[in-house]
């Protein structure tokens, strides 16, 4: 496994970024992932592990037939920097324990905004989702005019502050939706599969898709190869019950 992915961390969207800051197993206990369930599968016959290709034979056989308790005994620990239309949809999954930075103790900072790169059109077929996007030009006139809305509602949260206003409430001035926030997230590799499905998957929102993208590539991969050679084959290709 890889010995520096605790402290990694991978840049997402303009301002946003996923950093991996604890896992269990721990590396410098050098046992990997993938064995940390393979062993504990075992327990249920107290065996350890029989040498890489019984041990992959088993992880493989466990995920295709939901027998799902062993992987929860790796978990992943993130920093995550994200907008809040990110993390509007994120805490739907209840199987994540959360701590979020407070906007009633920390003010924000001037550029703490989401601007995105293009304007996705609404999708004919989907009332809920995006498909291709706006010309050049109209892209550049919203994002100018995007910007303009952050400098205005920046300005007028500073104004509250400086008037003796609360922090708590001087953010009613900010564009909710598009203010960045960080938080640290704890999930077990059994449910992040589950978010992973979701919200990697065609039908999932880009500004949510790209975070669970992030922390599938850098981190679930390098972390636990054979699970996710498994998730790919098990969960993504075919949906779990
Ligand atoms: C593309 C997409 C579009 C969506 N659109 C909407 C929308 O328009 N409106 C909206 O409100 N939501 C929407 N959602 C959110 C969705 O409804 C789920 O809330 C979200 O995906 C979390 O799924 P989950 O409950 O399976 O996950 P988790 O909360 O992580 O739970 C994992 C599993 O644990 C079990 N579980 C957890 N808690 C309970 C409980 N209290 N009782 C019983 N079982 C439990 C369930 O089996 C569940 O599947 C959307 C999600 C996606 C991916």
């Amino acid at each position: 496994m890889d010995n520096q992915l605790i402290g990694k961390r991978v840049d997402v969207l303009d301002k946003g970024w996923v950093e991996l800051i604890d896992l269990m197993p721990h590396p410098a206990s050098n046992i990997s992932g993938d064995l940390a369930i393979v062993n504990a599968a075992r327990v249920s016959f107290m065996g350890e592990s029989k040498g890489p290709e019984k041990d992959k034979k088993l992880l493989f056989y466990l995920l295709r037939n939901h027998h799902t308790s062993p992987f929860e005994m790796v978990e992943f620990k993130f920093r995550v920097r994200a907008p809040l239309v990110t993390w509007w949809q994120w805490v739907r999954h209840r199987t994540w324990n959360f701590n979020a930075q407070s906007g009633r103790y920390t003010p924000f900072e001037e550029n703490d905004f989401y601007v995105p790169d293009v304007w996705r059109k609404q999708a004919a077929s989907n009332k809920q989702a995006s498909e291709g996007e706006v010309d050049i030009a109209t892209n550049a006139a919203l994002t100018a005019k995007l910007n303009s809305l952050y400098e205005q509602s920046y300005k007028l949260y500073e104004e509250a502050l400086q008037a003796g206003v609360s922090k708590e409430m001087a953010r009613l001035f900010l564009p909710g939706f598009s203010v960045y926030y960080t938080w640290v997230a704890k999930i077990d590799a059994h449910n992040l599969m589950q978010f992973m499905r979701l919200r990697m998957a065609g039908d999932a929102q880009y500004e949510i898709r790209v975070y669970a993208d992030a922390i599938y590539e850098a981190f679930f991969k390098p972390a636990l190869p054979w699970t996710a050679e498994a998730f790919e084959e098990y969960i993504v290709k075919q949906p779990s019950k």
